[in-house]
C-alpha cells in the first residue's frame, strides 16, 4: 500500500536545510515524511572555519548530522544532487538515485567564485569548507617544516601570507593568521619577524557591505595587529610564485582567496528554475521558486535582499518549515519579510566589532557576544550537553605537526 504521507525533500545540510528539517520534525506531524539529502555526513559551522585553519579543534566546525537528528524522525541520505527538473518534480543524485517530492526545499548554499582570474583556482587556498580550512592548516605547518637553505627572497615568500578579499571571512582570517604564523615560527625556532600578512581588497574599503564606521574600526584593529592592508588593489593573476596586481607583484607561498562566492552551480542543471547573475534562484513573496507552488528556496541560494549570511539562512529555514506546515493544513502562507540581522566580526583574540542598522560597537565585550551567539546556535540544533561540548572545544587547540605539538605540551 502506498504511503499517504506528504514527502518533503530538503537538499543541503547547512544552516538553512538543517533549520527547516528540525523545525518541521519538531511539529511531529504524522502526515509528513522528511528527507534531508546532503553531500556530507556532517554540518559545517562556517563562522569558525578561520579558527580551524589556525590551530583549533575541528569539533566546533564539523558536527555529524546524525547527532543533530538523533531524536527526530528525519531520513538522512548522503548523495550529491546533480540535476533534475522542478517541472517533473524530480531530482537526481550522483549515485543515480532519483528523488520525488511533494514539497522541495533547495538549500545547497554557495560556492567559491574565482571570477575567471587566471591561476587563482589552481594555486590559491580557499576557506569555504572544513576540507579547505584543514588543507590551509596543513600547508601552514609544511611551510615551517622545510630547511631554510634558500635565498633571502625565497625565505620572504615562504612566510608571506596574502589574503585576497576584505569581506568578513578575509578579515577574520587575517586577524588570526598572523598570530598563528608567529606561534608556529617560535615553535620551529624561526624568527617570528619573518611573518607578514597582507590583505588585498579591490574596493576602497574593507567590509564594503557594512557601514563605514565598521570598516574604520576593523582597519585600525588589523593595523594594530600588524596586518598590511592594500585597498583598491584587484588581483589580475596568480602562479606558483605569487600573485600579480596591476602594478605590484607579491611573491608568496600562501595566497588565500576569500574574494567571491556564487550560488551552487547545480541550480543551473535543474530545469524550471530562473536564476539571477550570481546563480541565485529568483523567488516570489513567500520564497517559492518563481513559477512553482511546491519548491522553496532558502539561504544563499535565494535571490533575497539579505542572503549571504548564516543568520538569513536560519531565518529562511524557520519560515519555510512554518509555510509547509500551513500548506499541509490547507492554510494560507504568511508573507516572507526579509530581515536584516546583526553581525559580529571577530578580529584576533578578544576583540570583535558588532554592527546592526546604524549601530557600530567594538571591543572584548563583543568578542564574548560572538561566543554567546555561537553557543546559542549550538543549543538550537544539539542537546544541551553536546552543545556545550562543541562550544567548549572551539577554544581547544589541536596541532598536527610533531614540533608544534611538543611546543604546546611544554607550554602547558
Ligand atoms: C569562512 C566563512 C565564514 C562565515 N562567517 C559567517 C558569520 O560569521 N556569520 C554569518 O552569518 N555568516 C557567515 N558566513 C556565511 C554563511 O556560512 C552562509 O551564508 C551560510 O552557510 C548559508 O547557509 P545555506 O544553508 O544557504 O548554505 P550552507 O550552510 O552552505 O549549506 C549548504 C549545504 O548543501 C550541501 N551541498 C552543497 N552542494 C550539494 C549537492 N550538490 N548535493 C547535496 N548537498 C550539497 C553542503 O554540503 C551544505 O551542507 C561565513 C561563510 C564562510 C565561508
Amino acid at each position: 500500500m502506498q504511503s499517504q504521507r506528504k514527502r518533503v525533500v530538503i537538499v543541503g545540510g547547512g544552516f538553512g536545510g538543517v533549520r527547516a528539517a528540525l523545525d518541521l520534525a519538531r511539529q511531529k506531524s504524522p502526515d509528513v515524511q522528511i528527507t534531508l539529502i546532503s553531500d556530507k555526513h556532517h554540518f559545517e559551522y562556517t563562522p569558525a572555519l578561520y579558527k580551524l585553519a589556525t590551530g583549533h579543534s575541528p569539533m566546533e566546525t564539523c558536527i555529524p548530522l546524525r547527532e543533530v537528528f538523533d531524536s527526530y524522525d528525519v531520513e538522512i541520505l548522503i548523495d550529491t544532487i546533480a540535476g533534475g527538473s522542478v517541472v517533473d518534480k524530480i531530482l537526481v543524485g550522483e549515485s543515480g538515485s532519483r528523488y520525488q517530492y511533494d514539497y522541495l526545499v533547495l538549500a545547497l548554499g554557495s560556492e567559491t567564485s574565482y571570477f575567471n582570474v587566471p591561476g587563482i583556482q589552481e594555486h590559491a587556498y580557499s576557506m569555504k569548507s572544513v576540507a579547505e580550512a584543514l588543507k590551509l592548516k596543513r600547508h601552514l605547518h609544511e611551510l615551517f617544516n622545510v630547511p631554510l637553505d634558500m635565498s633571502k627572497r625565497d625565505i620572504i615568500a615562504q612566510f608571506q601570507f596574502v589574503i585576497v578579499g576584505g569581506g568578513p571571512s578575509g578579515v577574520e582570517l587575517a586577524g588570526e593568521i598572523r598570530r598563528y604564523g608567529r606561534k608556529l615560527a617560535k615553535a620551529h625556532r624561526i624568527s617570528p619577524n619573518l611573518i607578514t600578512v597582507d590583505i588585498l581588497q579591490s574596493a576602497p574599503r574593507l567590509l564594503p557591505t557594512m557601514p563605514e564606521s565598521v570598516s574604520h574600526r576593523v582597519m585600525h584593529r588589523l593595523t594594530d595587529l600588524g596586518v598590511n592592508i592594500l585597498l583598491n588593489h584587484a588581483v589580475s593573476s596568480e602562479d606558483a610564485k605569487g600573485v600579480y596586481l596591476k602594478d605590484i607583484e607579491l611573491n608568496a607561498k600562501t595566497i588565500v582567496w576569500t574574494a567571491g562566492v556564487r550560488a551552487s552551480h547545480v541550480y543551473g542543471t535543474i530545469a524550471g528554475l530562473t536564476l539571477d547573475k550570481g546563480g541565485r534562484i529568483l523567488v516570489d513573496e513567500d520564497i517559492r521558486a518563481k513559477g512553482t507552488t511546491d519548491v522553496f528556496v532558502v539561504g544563499d541560494s535565494a535571490a533575497t535582499p539579505f542572503a549571504g549570511t548564516a543568520q538569513t539562512a536560519i531565518y529562511d529555514g524557520g519560515y519555510v518549515a512554518r509555510a509547509i506546515a500551513s500548506l499541509m493544513q490547507e492554510k494560507t502562507i504568511s508573507e516572507y519579510k526579509a530581515r536584516k540581522t546583526p553581525y559580529v566580526v571577530p578580529i584576533g583574540p578578544g576583540w570583535a566589532v558588532f554592527t546592526y542598522k546604524n549601530i557600530t560597537l567594538s571591543g572584548w565585550v563583543f568578542w564574548w557576544l560572538r561566543e554567546f551567539i555561537d553557543l546559542r546556535f549550538f543549543l538550537s540544533i544539539l542537546p544541551l550537553r553536546k552543545a556545550f561540548t562543541v562550544w567548549r572545544e572551539g577554544g581547544v587547540l589541536c596541532e598536527s605537526c610533531p614540533t608544534c605539538d611538543e611546543a604546546q605540551k611544554s607550554a602547558s
